[in-house]
């Protein structure tokens, strides 16, 4: 209880921190864009300055939606909840995360029909983005499959998240849900995927397992409470 408390108390440090950052940057770039974009309306078409200026101008809007990401990740918003069905949930985010995946990596999915859950759609998006992108690099160039499942029982929808990679001993498994803590290359890794699976599934108030071989495999096993509510339509999660 007390790791997870410092864990919890991490991220909410690692948020004020992150949110504060991006505030000023955002303050930042406003001018920039603003008067860039001024300049740029003054420039004859076609001219090399206006070129040069609407790369300048394309720079900085890709530091204001990033600025804006990281706002929306550091802001306390209540999360949304709504019915969602885990396995149509799923389906959907594949269609966005199978073409980031290598073709070595086969997934396979078995989705129990009729597994509610009051969620958060994003925040569940995220947890299935971080687990798959974890498990195709743990198989990295190697051959290998992801397996996910969801099923339902007992007043729980179970999500299973396994892959034939390269397994971690049991100190990298003591650690893995630390915020920070990672073992990939500098630029690669930030040690922030499984403390925000993590962080979700605790909100959405569901526990996660753990079991990894070195040259074996991992798998997470996600437990979260139901919804069964007779006559109620899930909300179709469209994240496209
Ligand atoms: P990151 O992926 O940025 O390193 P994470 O919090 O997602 O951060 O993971 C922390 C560490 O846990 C990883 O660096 C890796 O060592 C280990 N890990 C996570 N998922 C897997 C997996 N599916 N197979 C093997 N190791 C994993």
């Amino acid at each position: 209880l007390e790791r997870q408390l410092q864990q919890a108390m991490k991220m909410e440090a690692l948020g004020t921190l992150a949110g504060g950052i991006a505030h000023d940057l955002n303050n930042a770039l406003v001018p920039v864009l603003g008067l860039t974009e001024c300049v740029l309306e003054s420039l004859p078409p076609g001219s090399a300055e206006r070129a040069d200026l609407e790369v300048v101008i394309h720079g900085a809007a890709r530091a204001r939606d990033l600025v804006r990401r990281i706002l929306a990740f550091s802001r306390k918003e209540t999360p949304e909840r709504r019915p969602v069905d885990v396995g149509a949930a799923f389906d959907s985010a594949w269609e966005l995360l199978r073409h980031a995946l290598p073709p070595a990596v086969a997934v396979e999915l078995r989705c129990d029909p009729g597994s509610q859950i009051l969620a958060d759609p994003s925040q569940l998006h995220q947890v299935f983005v971080n687990l798959v992108t974890n498990a195709a690099q743990a198989i990295g160039d190697r051959a290998g499959t992801v397996t996910v499942t969801v099923t339902a029982a007992g007043g729980e929808v179970r999500l299973s998240v396994a892959d034939t990679g390269s397994g971690m001993d049991e100190a990298v498994r003591a650690r893995a849900f630390e915020p920070f803590f990672t073992t990939k290359p500098v630029g690669e890794g930030t040690g922030l995927g499984l403390a925000v699976v993590h962080g979700i599934v605790a909100g959405h108030g569901g526990r996660i397992e753990c079991r990894s071989r070195p040259g074996e495999g991992t798998v997470f096993d996600i437990h979260l409470p139901a919804f069964e509510a007779a006559g109620l339509e899930p909300v179709p999660c469209d994240f496209i």
